[in-house]
């Protein structure tokens, strides 16, 4: 089923480090597979199998794989260059474009990547506040850079390296030193989060969330939760960072800010906003965002705004805007009928699962917990039969993220929903082979 991959692997990692370019591609089964091409909801790879992806990138595929429409565009543009090491219309009229539909959003600035527009968000909050913590919550994964990937698996026991704060490193080589003054807490407890404000609030720059946790089983907030982090940053004067970069366009175009109408001061925006061209953006309000200016804070980037980026970001929200209500009704319709189903199918059978979602993203956990709430929670979880499962699932021809995160597209067709539905049943059959 696998031979050709395997093969590929083999060959792959005399050239490429560690066989994969990105370490979160390691993870694969039986070795990181091998691809040949994507359309709409299916992802085919080199001998020859046909999955149904919800892994969909990890989250940039919100049309599905390859849309006509955007790739009409973006070939139109390409004769007219790629990069002008200046400004061009359809940059402009996309930062307009995003002031309209994103409600934090009175200022715009792209670059290419989540990590990078987080770095910005980061910088920015430190330079405008003139303070130096950054608050972040366990389970949250915001970029791969030093001062980012922390305390994302705090249970963790091989981590041993420490900032003074107790936030512990997530990867060899990241110094202490660089990755200072970001403090880890547990997310959707306010006491905690007051009890922290408390003893820093007069240092405390910015705090970082994801509002709705997708990092770690699609985790919702609680009740009054973000309002309450939002009365608190306003009163202590902290810049309020939320992390759209998977919830952004998979909700509502306006991200969780707009479903949840909790305004943050900055947020980013990226995965979803460009089909799968690498996008991303910081946006919010003019006052902090008027400090990325002539010697104030800095942020570059050769390739920020490039054309064809920007023209797919573009036609993609111009399509999700024509289909109005319908576009994001349907993918929430498909998400109802595929878990639905799957919690009939795992009652029948007697396996006891959780399933934790939202507009196009959810998560299945073996647990008998009915809902988590924390990352404490998710540990707790069956993690080893969940991983077992995501194997199985893609045996049988459907694909998910390595996390266990499901996505779905305006490309997922009722077909694909039945055989997805019968694949799930026959991989929770042979869970135990
Ligand atoms: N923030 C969140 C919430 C993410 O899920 C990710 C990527 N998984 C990032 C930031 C980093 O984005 P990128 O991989 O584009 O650097």
């Amino acid at each position: 089923m696998y031979s050709k991959s395997k093969k590929q692997f083999k060959e792959s990692k005399k050239y490429l480090a560690g066989g994969v370019s990105s370490h979160f591609r390691m993870i694969f089964h039986p070795v990181p597979l091998t691809y040949k091409s994507a359309k709409g909801s299916k992802l085919t790879d080199i001998d020859g199998n046909i999955y149904i992806d919800y892994a969909l990138a990890a989250g940039p595929i919100v049309l599905g794989h390859a849309p006509n429409e955007v790739l009409r565009a973006v070939k139109k543009s390409l004769k007219n260059g790629q990069l002008y090491y200046g400004q061009h219309e359809t940059e402009i009229k996309l930062a307009k474009k995003i002031t309209q539909i994103i409600p934090s959003a009175e200022r715009v600035r792209f670059a290419s990547t989540g990590s990078e527009a987080v770095h910005a968000a980061i910088r920015l909050s430190r330079g405008y506040t003139k303070k130096k913590i950054i608050l972040k919550f366990h389970g949250q994964y915001h970029g791969w850079f030093d001062n980012q990937m922390l305390g994302i698996n705090p249970l963790n026991k091989n981590n041993k390296v420490y900032n003074s704060y107790g936030t512990n490193m997530e990867s060899m080589g990241q110094l202490p030193s660089s990755a200072e003054d970001i403090i880890s807490i547990p997310w959707n407890d306010i006491n905690v989060l007051k009890k922290t404000i408390k003893k820093y609030k007069k240092d405390l720059a910015a705090i970082i969330m994801e509002p709705i946790m997708c990092n770690t089983c699609v985790i919702l907030p609680k009740e009054k939760y973000l309002e309450e982090v939002r009365k608190i940053c306003t009163q202590n004067k902290i810049i309020l960072i939320f992390d759209e970069v998977i919830t952004g366009f998979r909700i509502k175009l306006g991200g969780a800010q707009e479903h949840l109408n909790v305004t943050p001061d900055l947020s980013i925006f990226a995965k979803g906003i460009a089909s799968g061209f690498s996008l991303s953006c910081l946006v919010g309000k003019k006052k902090i965002m008027d400090f990325l200016a002539m010697n104030k804070v800095i942020h570059g980037g050769t390739y920020n705004s490039s054309v064809l980026n920007t023209v797919a970001a573009l036609k993609t929200i111009e399509i999700i805007q024509k289909q109005k209500n319908i576009f994001y009704k349907r993918l929430d319709i498909v998400r109802k009928k595929l878990t639905d189903e799957f919690y009939k199918i795992a009652k029948k059978k007697n396996i006891n699962i959780n399933i934790q979602g939202i507009g196009s993203i959810f998560h299945i956990s073996f647990t008998e917990k009915t809902i988590l709430e924390n990352h404490k929670d998710y540990l707790e979880t069956d993690l080893n039969t969940s991983q077992k499962f995501i194997r199985k699932m893609q045996d049988n021809k459907i694909r998910i993220t390595g996390r266990g995160t499901w996505f779905i597209s305006y490309a997922h067709t009722n077909t694909d929903i039945k055989k997805t539905i019968k694949s799930f049943s026959k991989s929770l059959d042979c869970l135990n082979n």
